[in-house]
């Protein structure tokens, strides 16, 4: 037998479990399940790929089984199980991105408000289960190890690990329950009636048999196999959390359904709360393909766009084959065809709560616009029906954004462009002598301070047949005839002057001309039409170029 230690962040993690931040402690069950579920899948999948591999795939299932006078409580999958190796990287480490990231949020927030909502965001996973027992065992054997394994561990520094001979395939994991009379007041878990109401309430659609005394207790209809009007928000709401790992309502469930050549069912959620890894490089996707029921892959990007990721949920094709690989997605047409589906219902799902929703909305963008507006610049064909649905800030408010609609209703007459300026901050901005003759002229100006918005804004041609126009940019055009032959005249006199100017900073810049767009400010430095901006080049710096 060997005594390992915890990895630094899972000991944290566990002493959260331990000292426990939820109210909802029922939910360990949950993540007990969703675990043997995830490994009946695993194996399904494994046995089609691997023909030889020496596995019984005829009755997958869980159980649960309880025993009050031990007060343990055994949650046993017939699954894929794990190697020793496994066993002391996924149960010992976290793996997962974001964990840093996240247990350093929660620390801020924990001292900021007292309050967690935050670890809603993260799956909380095996170690749930520390929040209602003070020793867990799980043993465990994967089909091409010899040997199963025995794990064990009180939640603390340590766990030990150690060989089993006679392990059946799968894992079980075996809570030793902590003392009813603990300051927690825990419901009774050995409880049979308790079970099944947890499971019921959870873990109903789960794909796989859930026995308890020989009996099946789920009712295993998955969701988007059912009449829409059956499903209830909370059914549809566990479901989300099982999918996303995110503890909070959906913001938004969107259905779809097509006949015909190619059959398929969609269930897509739209979330209340961005995912933590949002912006991160190795961050999920979020799409789940099925075929005919049965689970294929994780985070689907054939399914979905990188600017779409934010969208959870599950995509059941009924004409693929069980064995279909990315390789084989990427190059078939109807999956392509689906996409193009999916991302437009997507779209127009958001657009549709724009206006019957304007407050969701409102939050949805402000948790993943910025992911939402790099589609700007990777889906063309969507172009249009992105930049309906964005949103910014603009000296028209303080503190509520504009759509662009909104924007040209409000253009003013003889006004031919949508002007917008880039900086860090609203206030950089509002106080660049650029914006002067725009405001004198009562023009509005789109606040644009996301570093996606540079990019963007350079490559999309214009929203409703007015073409971006940025004020820090060249000559912005906003005279009258007369206004024009009036500055000529002037910048005739000023002619001496400028060219002496010229020569005095001929290192620093281009050109020194008259301008008409400042009315406070005696000076400012602008860019050419077709240099970088201040931002993008800081950008570039920062990227070592
Ligand atoms: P998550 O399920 O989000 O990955 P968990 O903490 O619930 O995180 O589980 C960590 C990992 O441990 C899983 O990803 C899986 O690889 C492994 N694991 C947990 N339970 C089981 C199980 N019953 N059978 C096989 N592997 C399991
Ligand atoms: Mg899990």
């Amino acid at each position: 037998m060997e005594t390992l230690e915890f990895q630094s962040e899972a000991r944290q993690l566990l002493q959260l479990m331990i000292h426990s931040i939820y109210s909802n402690k029922d939910t360990f069950l949950r993540e007990l399940v969703s675990n043997a579920s995830d490994a009946l899948d695993k194996l399904r999948l494994e046995s089609f790929r691997d023909k030889d591999m020496q596995v019984d795939t005829d009755d997958l299932h869980i159980v649960v089984e309880s025993d009050p006078s031990e007060r343990t409580l055994t949650v046993r999958d017939n699954g894929i199980g794990m190697t020793r190796e496994d066993v002391v990287r996924l149960i010992g480490t976290i793996a997962k991105s974001g964990t840093a990231e996240f247990l350093k949020q929660l620390k801020e927030q924990q001292s900021a408000s007292g309050s967690s909502d935050l670890i809603g965001q993260f799956g909380i996973g095996f170690y749930s289960s520390f929040m209602v027992a003070d020793k867990v065992t799980l043993v465990t054997k994967h089909p091409h190890a010899e040997k199963g394994v025995r794990w064990e561990s009180t939640g603390e520094a340590t766990y030990t690990i150690d060989d089993v001979d006679d392990a059946p395939q799968g894992t079980s994991v075996t809570l030793h329950l902590k003392p009813s009379d603990d300051e927690d007041k825990l419901p009774d878990y050995t409880e049979p009636a308790k079970i099944r109401e947890i499971v019921k309430r959870y873990s109903d659609f789960i794909t796989w048999p859930v026995r308890l005394g020989g009996e099946d207790i789920n009712s295993r209809k998955a969701l988007w196999a059912r009449p829409a009007s059956e499903v209830t928000e909370e059914e549809y709401a566990e479901f989300y959390r099982h999918i996303s790992h995110d503890w909070n309502a959906p913001l938004e469930t969107i259905r779809m359904q097509a006949e015909g050549t190619f059959e398929y069912q969609a269930l897509l959620f739209l979330p209340a709360q961005a995912p933590l890894d949002l912006f991160m490089r190795d961050g999920k996707r979020g799409v789940q393909l099925y075929v005919k029921r049965v689970f294929i892959m994780d985070d689907c990007a054939e399914l979905m766009p990188e600017y779409l990721r934010f969208v959870k949920g599950v995509v059941d094709a009924a004409d693929l084959s069980l064995n279909v690989s990315r390789e084989i997605l990427q190059q078939d047409r109807q999956i392509q065809l689906m996409r193009r589906r999916l991302v437009k219902k997507v779209l127009s799902s958001i657009k549709s709560l724009q206006s019957s929703r304007p407050d969701d909305y409102r939050k949805l963008w402000g948790e993943v616009g910025a992911a939402l507006k790099e589609g700007l610049l990777s889906d063309h064909d969507n172009r249009d029906a992105i930049l309906e649905v964005c949103s910014f800030a603009s000296t028209h408010s303080d503190s509520e954004l504009t759509t662009l609609a909104a924007y040209v209703s409000r253009m003013k007459e003889g006004q031919e462009h949508i002007y917008y300026m880039t900086g860090d901050s609203r206030v950089a901005v509002e106080n660049s002598p650029h914006l002067e003759a725009l405001r004198a002229k009562g023009y509005e100006v789109l606040i644009l301070t996301d570093t996606i918005d540079e990019m963007w804004v350079d490559s999309v041609p214009a929203f409703d047949g007015k073409s971006f126009q940025s004020v820090a940019k060249g000559q912005v055009d906003l005279e009258t005839e007369e206004e024009k032959s009036a500055a000529a005249a002037k910048a005739e006199e000023f002619a001496a002057l400028l060219e002496w100017m010229k020569g005095v900073l001929e290192a620093e810049v281009k050109e020194v001309r008259l301008s008409s767009r400042l009315t406070t400010s005696p000076a400012c430095v602008v860019g050419d039409s077709y240099d970088i901006t201040p931002t993008l080049e800081k950008m570039y710096k920062a990227m070592g170029q």
